[in-house]
């Protein structure tokens, strides 16, 4: 069977060339004669695959040398709870930013441990459709972070540009954005992401912490979620989620091999702008999302007819475009275009949707 072109917000689409070197290595790794889910994560091999991928993931994100890259398990949902609990004790209080569903469950996570967490901008009241302006007058001079997430994965918008938080050091959440274009590390103190967005498959998550941030953590610490203790132990405090760090490990190399973040930022621009120029140019469908805070990687559309939309989805699924279908809270379509999907993938969605468009008249 013809693979598809999986539209999917995660988890979601791995470079070809990943999955055929993964195939290649599956039942023997290199000269170990075992397939690297065998591996023991003690081993000299497996030693060699983390500290790999810490490498490449250093190189592609010009990570400075005073952050620690930590490989961790529970989902970027988990780190909704770390933050607070290895930051807070700075100085008691933190600043979020709502601007989607995953920054406004990270609020409510550190409101339900009884922090003293304030939401100091939301765009709830317009569903959703924008970012708003971060001046360093809404923050709280002695929050001890202020939180945001980078990319709304479910309503398709992305900060424009890092907010500005003063000397308030800045979290955060990127999973749905990393690695699709170069950042500047050091302008966040905790940058985390969920790997099955943009990066490997589920079960890795992505932390990299400033050195700083590593000293405020609660006395009665779950082990587990302690930042330091996993800095300390190279992600090997316990077994770490080996396969997934391998493969993320491949894409990373992927990535390097194509030429790193302005390649694969210049690519992404040009598969985002086929679609939002089509999307400007036409009135059948509508892109609930302002202009200025629109997402490179996560395209919402709506033809404002629910008919029609489940129409869409089910149609675009026949011809091989997969998992169109919008999140159930913003309804419509999403085209969910991260780094591996290729350019003819949103080509053939575009040349679907004139298609569709023409035989579907609006009454
Ligand atoms: C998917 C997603 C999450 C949740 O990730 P899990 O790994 O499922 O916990 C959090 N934040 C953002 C921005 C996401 O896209």
């Amino acid at each position: 069977m013809e693979r598809v072109y999986n539209f999917s917000a995660g988890p979601s689409m791995l470079p070809v060339p990943v999955l055929e070197k993964a195939a290649e290595e599956m039942l023997c790794y290199g000269t170990s004669g075992m397939s690297v889910m065998e591996m023991s994560h003690r081993s000299p091999e497996y030693d060699a695959i983390i500290k790999d991928a810490e490498a490449m993931l250093r190189k592609l994100l010009n990570i400075p040398d005073n952050y620690k890259v930590l490989f961790l398990q529970g989902g970027a949902s988990t780190q909704f709870a770390a933050v607070p609990l290895n930051l807070m004790k700075r100085t008691g209080k933190a600043d979020y930013v709502v601007t989607g569903q995953f920054s406004g469950k990270a609020f409510k996570e550190a409101v339900k441990l009884g922090y003293d967490a304030k939401c100091i901008a939301t765009t709830k009241d317009d569903n959703f459709d924008h970012i708003p302006k971060i001046t360093p007058d809404m923050v709280r001079p002695d929050a001890a972070y202020v939180h945001v997430c980078y990319n709304n994965t479910i309503y398709g918008t992305k900060y424009p540009e890092v907010p500005d938080t003063g000397d308030v050091p800045l979290v955060a959440d990127m999973s749905s954005c990393i690695l699709s274009e170069p950042v500047d590390v050091s302008k966040f103190a905790v940058i985390y992401a969920g790997a099955q967005k943009n990066m490997a498959p589920a079960g890795m998550t992505l932390v990299i912490v400033r050195e700083d941030m590593l000293d405020f953590a609660e006395e009665k610490m779950p082990t587990m979620l302690e930042w330091k203790i996993m800095a300390e132990n190279g992600s090997m405090y316990n077994t770490p989620p080996c396969y997934t760090i391998y493969i993320a490990k491949l894409v990373y190399e992927w990535l390097l091999s194509i030429g790193g973040l302005e390649e694969m930022k210049r690519r992404n621009v040009k598969k985002a702008k086929l679609l939002y120029d089509y999307l400007d140019n036409q009135d059948y469908y509508i892109v609930p999302v302002k202009k200025e805070s629109r997402s490179m990687m996560n395209v919402t559309f709506v033809t404002g007819d629910p008919d029609l939309d489940k129409k869409f989805a089910t149609e675009a699924s026949a011809n091989g475009l997969k998992n169109l279908k919008g999140h159930r809270s913003v309804g419509g379509m999403r085209a969910s275009i991260y780094n591996a999907m290729p350019y003819e993938g949103v080509e053939k969605l575009v040349a679907f949707m004139k298609e569709f468009a023409k035989n579907n008249p609006k009454k």
